[in-house]
């Protein structure tokens, strides 16, 4: 049997297709940041808030938050369905750097209606891990 045959595991949430829009299995995307690694560029963890969102997960959403902008609290609603996330554009943000831009679109569904939430996120490094900072909506 050749290595990794049988290997592929079937389980509905490490299988599952990352929230993200990346093509790659949730489990090999966005689930290391969400257990505790820190994602390696400011796309990365745009990447992991935008599956935060659609999975429910506020918890992660405070954690990757910088300390000056975080909210006390995040109430997610639970009838708003994240859908898509859509990258319009990165400006740095990369392994050297200490701060970048990421332009998005991310489409959710509310009561049936489907919405796009636009926005140009500043991102920054605090104790060496990308944060997100704050954002501006056009
Ligand atoms: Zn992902």
């Amino acid at each position: 049997m050749g290595k990794g045959a049988g290997r592929r595991r079937a389980n509905a949430t490490t299988g599952r297709v990352c929230p993200c829009g990346s093509g790659r299995a949730y489990a090999d995307c966005c689930a290391p940041a969400h257990a505790g690694d820190a994602p390696a560029t400011a796309e990365a963890l745009m990447r992991s808030r935008f599956s935060a969102f659609a999975l429910g997960d506020s918890g992660y959403l405070l954690r990757s938050w910088h300390s000056s902008t975080r909210p006390a609290a995040l109430e997610l609603d639970p009838g708003q369905r994240w859908t898509r996330l859509e990258i319009v554009r990165t400006e740095r943000g990369g392994l050297l750097d200490a701060a970048g831009t990421v332009s998005f679109h991310a489409h959710y569904r509310h009561g049936g209606r489907p919405g796009t939430v636009t926005e140009h996120s500043r991102f920054v490094r605090e104790d060496g891990r990308w944060v997100y900072l704050d954002g501006d909506q056009p």
